[in-house]
Parts: structure tokens; C-alpha cells; sequence
């Protein structure tokens, strides 16, 4: 927490405090108290970047994790994971506008595409990339030699 004085009155002291926030994605409303800081003179609350985060990360777990392909949970599940409509319609092979329609519910999902975004949710919370690098790889494949020889550290594990 960088912030020293309020952004919105700029005199204020802020003070630490713990803050319950919610975020509603389709019908369903998640809550976690969050560490934020507080202006004692105007009340403003601002929530600390990383901690909102991980909150908003834990909650598109829960989606991907209960299989749910809503477009707004999809859409919910991208943002989260910084991509942009037109990436994920690349990465997973369609137009920008089906993403458009999934999201909006006005075509209903494809639950491959669901699952491929789930997995680079899950990959994030485990701090991982497998899914992304899969998919960055077959939109750019590399040119893999004809004869490939592994030494027994390569096979025996990592
Ligand atoms: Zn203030």
C-alpha cells in the first residue's frame, strides 16, 4: 500500500482496516473481508490492488471449479486472467464475435472453450502457465528437429 494521503481529499490519514467486499458474477454474490486502507477524514475506502486480486482470482476458481458456463461467469473468468475478447477468440480458435454472443448469452457455450479457460484459471492460482503455453503453441508452433534424443534426466522427471 503505497498511498499515503486520500485520493479524494487529499488531506486525509489513512488507517489500515479490514473491509467486507462483494463481487456478484450471474446470480451468485461472493464475499471476502479485504485488507484496505481508510481515510479518517473523508471515510473514503480504497481496497490494496493485490489483495482485491486474489480475491477476484479465488472467485473465478469457484466458477471454473463448479463447471459454471454462464456467459457472464465466462466473461468474468476471462478478465480475470487479463485476456482480452479477441486474444481468447484466437486462442481458442473463433471469431471475436462468437466470443461476443457466448458472453452475452446469446449462443450457448462451448463447453471446450469453457474448459480451456478454466484450466488458465486454475493455472494461475497455482502460478502456473501449462494451458496458455499450449495454446501459444499451437498458434505458433516451433520447428521441432526430425530425430529428438532425451537423456535420462529428462525422462526421470523435472
Ligand atoms: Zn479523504
Amino acid at each position: 500500500m503505497k498511498t499515503k494521503h486520500c485520493v479524494g481529499c487529499k488531506t486525509g490519514k489513512l488507517a489500515r482496516v479490514r473491509v467486507m467486499d462483494s463481487i456478484k458474477v450471474g446470480g451468485h454474490a461472493f464475499s471476502a473481508e479485504l485488507p484496505a486502507l481508510r481515510c479518517e477524514h473523508c471515510d473514503l475506502v480504497s481496497f490494496d490492488g493485490p489483495a482485491l486480486e486474489g480475491f477476484e482470482l479465488r472467485v473465478a476458481v469457484e466458477l471454473a471449479r463448479a463447471g459454471e458456463s454462464t456467459g457472464a461467469a465466462m466473461r468474468f473468468m476471462r478478465k480475470t486472467v487479463g485476456l482480452r475478447a479477441a486474444e481468447f477468440a484466437g486462442l481458442v480458435d473463433v471469431t471475436p464475435e462468437t466470443v461476443s454472443r457466448w458472453e452475452n448469452d446469446k449462443q450457448s457455450l462451448d463447453h471446450r472453450a469453457m474448459a480451456v479457460l478454466a484450466s488458465v484459471v486454475l493455472d494461475r492460482f497455482e502460478r502456473r502457465s501449462t494451458m496458455l503455453d499450449t495454446l501459444r503453441a499451437l498458434q505458433h508452433p516451433r520447428k521441432l528437429a526430425r530425430r529428438i534424443e532425451f537423456s535420462p534426466s529428462e525422462i526421470a522427471g523435472r
